[in-house]
């Protein structure tokens, strides 16, 4: 089964107490359709300007992410920019630079409209409701939000929630968005304005999985080794649908493999800046990794 993957596509310039580089592939459609790409085949929306290297489209290509819902538009790509501190946990977004996206109304090609699964990457939540208008019916719908959409357009967000199957959302996200601080109580809150599923993310620490009958809590990879972590949470989500799709199925044993699978990709992310790290992934070290959080996990009846 297909996904449907929308959201931004950037060129990142990340500064951390070590490493700094410019004009990077970024944006959360990139880092969730690679990583949703190892599961299933893509369907990627977005928009770049005339300025966006070719470099970057052959990546997408690679991983066989079909472009034919990229919009090429003149003008400069959106730019973001961020800034990290020894806790790379703590992030200072620099600046941010709409510039093609101020104004794109996506209209989506007719071999998409069918896709089954859909994953709302971050965006404004306008421009993922626009999308998602013109999907005929999917089974499965996932979103992801950021703290801004949660300041500026709350009705958008909260319109967002009566239309999707799923949200995806950082711990510090979770607590803003329901006024809460324990975030078993923010899930519950978030799962009473719609979607019957909530993932929130909580970094090195992991992230929970919450629907009404359901609680699964899964660690993050202990990686010692961290280049970058921009990213982390798109690839987590796009993984995390991908393997859904790949599935076709949504019952909990699926949804906690999702879960799993979202953190082994987004553990890899971590390991270099940008997608570089993806690129040389490959089945054998997802596998690895994979039984590792199985084994990092279980314990014997005492
Ligand atoms: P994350 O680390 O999961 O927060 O995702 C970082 C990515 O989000 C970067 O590659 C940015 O290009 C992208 N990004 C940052 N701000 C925005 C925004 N306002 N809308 C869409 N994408 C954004």
């Amino acid at each position: 089964m297909s996904i449907l993957i929308t959201g931004s596509v950037a060129l990142d310039s990340v500064k951390t107490p070590v490493e700094e580089h410019h004009d990077l592939l970024g944006g959360s459609a990139s880092y969730a359709s690679v990583g949703a790409s190892f599961f299933t085949p893509v369907n990627m929306v977005a928009i770049v300007g005339t300025d966006f290297p070719k470099k970057y489209l052959e990546l997408y290509r690679k991983h066989g992410i079909n472009l034919d819902g990229l919009e090429v538009a003149e003008g400069r790509t959106f730019r973001w920019s961020g800034e990290y501190e020894w806790d790379l946990n703590k992030r200072r977004t620099l600046s941010v630079c709409l510039n093609v996206f101020e104004t794109f109304q996506p209209k989506l090609p007719d071999a998409y409209k069918r896709t089954p699964y859909v994953f709302l990457a971050n965006i404004s939540p306008q421009l993922q409701m626009h999308v998602l208008a013109q999907v005929a019916g999917p089974k499965f719908v996932v979103a992801d939000t950021m703290d801004l959409w949660i300041e500026t357009q709350r009705d958008a967000v909260v319109e967002l929630l009566r239309k999707i199957d799923c949200l995806v959302l950082n711990e510090s996200e979770a607590r803003e968005f329901t006024k809460q601080t324990n975030l078993i109580k923010a899930g519950r809150l978030i799962l009473k304005q719609g979607p019957k599923f909530v993932v929130i993310k909580k970094g090195e620490h992991g992230s929970l999985l919450l629907a009404n009958d359901l609680f699964f809590s899964a660690p993050a990879y202990p990686l010692e080794d961290i280049h970058d972590p921009t990213g982390a949470g798109d690839c987590f989500a796009g993984a995390f649908t991908g393997y859904l799709a790949r599935t076709d199925r949504i019952d909990h044993h699926s949804l906690r493999n999702a879960v799993v699978y979202g953190s082994v990709i987004a553990s890899y992310c971590v390991e270099d800046f940008s997608l570089t790290r993806l690129q040389s992934l490959t089945p054998p070290e997802i596998k690895q990794r994979y039984e590792m959080f199985q084994a990092m996990s279980r314990f014997e009846v005492g």
